[in-house]
């Protein structure tokens, strides 16, 4: 049995329905079908679940919300038009409207676009709905309830069979609706697959499958036809994101591969997710960064024979909640590095915690770009930093800080944001040029 996962631009239109309908009607073991909200049909559209957003404010405050309740069942009921189905879903947005009120509940309300999707998608392909408030059940504190999850999908899978199950969402023990993060239909559909032990998880999207760095910074970007669930956790946590990064961890556990496909372009075999890979072909697999980081760069004379100083500056980070991302250190020296965002209003605090409780000199470098090399053929081998290296300073950009995870399957440069287009489109270059891409 296999699990397949559409996301909005293949629910955006009638036209896009029909092109999932024929894509499981080409294999008869496509027998679970998780669904997003409808998307964008063009780039100038709105998904539905940001206008679900959107009118969650407008009822907050007050403000006329009509007219966007209306795009929003508009667009579901010319779906359904176009498609021209007998079944009408006419019952279930007159539930929703009937609800809009300022104390809507908002995890219910933006969890209607996935729900509608749901309801057309299995009146279209003649499969049952089943909602999934009722399969994936969350713990209080907004973690999957493992067995209870698994025992509903195995219960729903043997009585129904063929089943489309709105993705992104679950419930609180209470039945009330618990929302996962934004793109959190690809971990609906992943949890699936690991419940009901399916064969292959298919992830069906409007891109050709993971490419091997960002198009918007690298013309052309080949396709990866093969990657690790690690090298894919590097690349996602580093900005590549065609998959949700905690839709890898449910399915790694069983060793389910996962396959990116493309709905616009079926035939393509799109990309393959799983434990081991045997494709020898390229050292690197791939390329992603982020912009924005911060550095505390830390001095203290003696600081090498001070025992406890790291964990100290580290509780302080901890305090404020902070992630720390990279660590990398000298003699009497330490950089912490975290991302902007996450100190943006307390960054100064931290300084002064760390020079009057620690006795230490801290320099902050801001606008700091990290980017990701990552390919598991790298590991045991020499050259790699030697091409890396000497791609970048062959275009004059200083590298900051280095780091290289134990199992060698990543090394990280930084640099500065000023450079970070240049940086990604020379390392590109340069590895194309030596087939190693
Ligand atoms: N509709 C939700 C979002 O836009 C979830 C999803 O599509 O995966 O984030």
């Amino acid at each position: 049995m296999i699990v397949t996962k559409f996301g909005g631009t293949s629910m955006a239109s009638a036209e896009q329905f029909k092109k999932v309908k024929s894509i499981i009607d080409a294999n008869n073991e496509r027998q679970i079908v998780v669904v997003s909200a409808a998307g964008k049909k063009s780039s100038d559209d709105i998904k539905i679940t940001d206008l679900l957003y959107t009118l969650h404010t407008h009822l907050q405050y007050g403000v006329p919300y009509t007219d966007i309740w209306n795009m929003i069942a508009g667009r579901y009921l010319e779906i359904q038009r176009d498609l021209g189905l007998s079944s009408n879903i006419s019952a279930d947005l007159d539930i929703i409207k009937s609800k809009l009120k300022k104390d809507i509940d908002q995890n219910y309300l933006i969890s209607r676009g996935e729900y509608l999707s749901a309801k057309l998608m299995s009146a279209y392909l003649g499969f049952d709905f089943v909602d999934s408030k009722d399969i994936i059940r969350f713990t209080y504190s907004g973690t999957v309830d493992f067995e209870r999850s698994e025992q509903n999908a195995k219960k729903f899978f043997s009585s129904h069979g063929k089943i489309v199950v709105p993705g992104f969402y679950g419930s609180y023990p209470n039945g009330e609706i618990c929302l996962f993060s934004r793109g959190g239909s690809d971990i609906t559909g992943a949890y699936l697959a690991r419940f009901l032990n399916a064969k292959i998880y298919e992830n069906w999207t409007d891109v050709p499958g993971t490419l091997t760095a960002d198009p918007r910074i690298v013309e052309n970007p080949k396709t990866i036809s093969q990657i690790t669930y690690t090298e894919l956790r590097e690349l996602s946590y580093m900005g590549a994101n065609v998959l949700h990064e905690d839709s890898i961890f449910p399915l790694q556990e069983k060793n389910i591969s996962i396959n990116i496909r493309n709905t616009n372009e079926p035939s393509c075999p799109g990309t393959i997710i799983k434990r081991d890979c045997n494709d020898e072909r390229y050292v690197i697999t791939g390329i992603a960064g982020k912009k924005d980081f911060v550095s505390f760069d830390i001095l203290k004379d003696h600081m090498s024979t001070e025992i406890g100083f790291t964990r100290r500056v580290l509780e302080i980070f901890e305090d404020y909640k902070i992630n720390v991302e990279h660590l990398p250190t000298g003699i009497d020296s330490v950089s912490v590095i975290v991302s902007g965002s996450s100190v943006s209003g307390c960054m100064y605090d931290i300084v002064s915690k760390i020079e009057n409780e620690l006795g230490a000199k801290v320099n902050v470098k801001k606008e700091l770009a990290l980017i990701a090399i990552v390919g598991r053929n790298m590991a045991g081998k020499s050259g790699i930093c030697a091409r890396i290296f000497a791609s970048l300073s062959a275009v004059g950009i200083n590298i900051k800080m280095i780091a290289q995870p134990p199992d060698e399957t990543n090394i990280i440069v930084g640099v500065d944001n000023s450079n970070y287009k240049k940086a990604i489109q020379a390392l590109y270059k340069d590895f194309e040029d030596a087939n190693w891409i």
